[in-house]
């Protein structure tokens, strides 16, 4: 049951699920719940998908950590992996001569809670153009006003306004020195580029107090939150027998949305947090 006054740790992912369904939202990450459902079928496919994501996140990582690439590339033995690397070698490479963080995680307080964001790689191309680059590794690359919906397209800038001079302490940034950049390397078009300012910034301040706002209320009357009107969001989601939505998972290849980085990484150490030193 959720207590109020509740400080909860929140990330693109489980504020996504309370966009998607608050009901959702409810069950992960206030009751703790999380059932063996398939989250899509066939079960096989989607691991091997998962995995193949996780698997290109830690190369990436390696990667700007100085790993020798030709270490990196001596210990792959997947072709899709291969060819993902491939892909971004060369993109890799042409970043090394800027300053960057592999992977810092970085949050802010907003209305008792923590906001979390993990970042794959941010990048200081001069002292007016910040890069947050997140690895995509889905076959296809969304539309952009797909991703523009995405809660994590405007999340990641706005905490990270918020805290990047933890991380490039020497001058003020202002928003509009930020850009959030999906790179895909199995796309035919690798990038999307979303470019931040000052007026988004308040405009997404404004977005995250709502929805927090309304995670409150729903906390403090302590009731069921709704469930959400649109079936075919149940069939990508684990609770669905709970909720007597359906018993049979989504199709793999009809999946929407299903980006592999958005279920890694839900539940942050809290510890890790503010300790970062380089
Ligand atoms: S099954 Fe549907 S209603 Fe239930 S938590 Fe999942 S998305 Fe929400």
């Amino acid at each position: 049951m959720s207590k109020p006054n509740q400080s909860l740790q929140l990330n693109q992912s489980n504020l996504q699920d309370f966009l998607d369904c608050p009901r959702r939202f409810q069950l992960k990450v206030i009751e703790g719940l999380s059932l063996p459902a398939a989250y899509s079928e066939p079960i096989g496919k989607f691991e091997i998908s998962t995995l193949l994501g996780n698997r290109f996140h830690l190369i990436c990582q390696q990667f700007f950590s100085g790993i020798d690439p030709v270490l990196i590339e001596n210990s792959l033995s997947d072709p899709d992996l291969q060819a993902m690397w491939d892909k971004f070698l060369p993109y890799g490479k042409s970043l090394l001569k800027y300053r960057f963080f592999p992977e810092p995680l970085l949050s802010i307080s907003l209305l008792t809670h923590k906001l979390i964001a993990k970042y794959d790689l941010v990048v200081e191309i001069n002292s007016e153009k910040y890069l947050i680059i997140d690895w995509k590794t889905a076959s296809k690359k969304p539309s952009r006003s797909t991703l523009d919906k995405k809660l994590q397209t405007h999340l990641y800038p706005y905490i990270f306004s918020q805290t990047v001079n933890d991380l490039f302490p020497e001058t003020p940034i202002s928003p509009a020195c930020i850009e959030m950049h999906y790179w895909y390397p199995l796309a035919s078009e690798h990038k999307e580029i979303f470019p931040y300012s000052k007026d988004k910034n308040a405009e997404v301040k404004i977005d995250l107090e709502q929805i927090i706002g309304k995670i409150n209320t729903y906390i403090s009357e302590d009731v069921e939150f709704q469930l959400t009107d649109d079936n075919a969001v149940c069939q990508y989601c684990v609770f669905r027998s709970l909720c007597n939505r359906g018993t049979s998972a989504g199709s793999f290849e009809k999946s929407p949305s299903i980006e592999h980085e958005d279920l890694k990484n839900v539940q942050f150490d809290i510890d890790q947090v503010s300790e970062i030193e380089y």
